[in-house]
């Protein structure tokens, strides 16, 4: 299974530490890339990519200003499209689904800035809420990728780390790559 995500409608400036926050949160969460869209905007995808440059990967950040371009190339290759929203089925009813037909199929997991376009809500197999209550696109992709991967996620390794944290209960030590 490999999934992407898919950041709808970013706004250059206004979305420019959110947008970041999705990528890292995707890349830390186990998805496999971000794709966003709506303004140019070279910083979130600079910033991403240092990350797995030092923290490890594979993850890919790239920008592509048509999301329906992104949209019709996915479902081309039988992807299941996902949509996060706060006016979807509830994750908790529908997770176990998705989790069964991605098994077979890649996923692709929309989530938006400040309003989507209505048609990604007819374009999507599933439209999802995490919780029925207005929060952050950050927090729905985490909450969403935890419950996908049933919490496999946190023990994923990371190849290629320059920098890997040796954790323990108090101060930070941190191994360097020679
Ligand atoms: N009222 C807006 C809407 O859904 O059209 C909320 C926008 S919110 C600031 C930005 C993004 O966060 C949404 O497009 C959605 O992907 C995600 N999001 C926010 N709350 C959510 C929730 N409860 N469940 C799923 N996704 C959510």
């Amino acid at each position: 299974m490999r999934v992407a995500i898919l950041r709808l409608g970013h706004r250059k400036k206004r979305d420019e530490r959110l947008t970041t926050h999705v990528g890292l949160v995707a890349r830390a969460f186990g998805a496999n890339e971000i794709i966003i869209s709506g303004e140019r905007d070279a910083t979130p995808i600079n910033t991403i990519k240092k990350v797995t440059k030092k923290w490890g990967g594979p993850f890919k950040a790239s920008f592509e200003a048509n999301w329906k371009k992104v949209v019709r190339g996915a479902k081309k290759k039988g992807a299941i499209l996902v949509h996060l929203t706060m006016y979807g089925e509830p994750l908790l009813d529908k997770i176990d689904e998705i989790r069964k037909v991605a098994r077979k199929k890649d996923l692709l997991v929309m989530a938006g800035a400040e309003k989507v376009p209505g048609q990604i809500f007819l374009v999507a197999n599933y439209n999802i809420a995490v919780t029925s209550q207005p929060h952050s696109e950050a927090a729905a992709v985490a909450v969403f990728l935890h419950e996908l991967f049933e919490g496999r996620e946190m023990k994923k390794t990371f190849r290629g780390a320059k920098l890997t944290i040796q954790p323990q209960a108090r101060g930070k030590r941190v191994k360097a790559k020679e």
